[in-house]
């Protein structure tokens, strides 16, 4: 079976770490009563870009982000458009609306952080 993380460069290796963050923070602000774990990235190229960073993230919140990266990473388009400006609509129904409000949620937590530059 072919390793989809052969398709990782730095370019979608930066996307996943946005991505990651994205949804760290969502789960930090809205789960926090339940039970989260360290998310495990189990690809030794991915652990070198996302660097000492650890995200830390409820069941859910890690199943989204598991196919937001497999997506990210299959995604079909040379380069890869920014993600908000694609007609393809990739992600499985559930999961859209999903990555939908986490992306809208975190904007707005790291506009009020004052922190407007990480989003890209
Ligand atoms: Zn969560």
């Amino acid at each position: 079976m072919p390793n989809i993380f052969d398709r990782l460069d730095d370019k979608k290796g930066k996307d996943i770490g946005v991505l990651g963050s994205f949804i760290d923070i969502f789960c930090m602000e809205n789960h926090q009563a339940t039970e989260r774990d360290a998310f495990p990235v189990k690809d030794a190229r991915l652990r070198d870009i996302l660097g000492e960073r650890e995200l830390v993230l409820c069941k859910d919140c890690s199943k989204l982000l598991n196919h937001g990266i497999a997506k990210l990473l299959l995604c079909p388009y040379d380069p890869k458009p920014m993600c908000r400006e694609c007609q393809t609509h990739c992600y499985a129904p559930g999961y859209r609306e999903r990555i939908r409000e986490v992306m809208i949620f975190s904007s707005l937590h790291l506009i009020k952080q004052g922190r407007p530059d990480l989003i890209q």
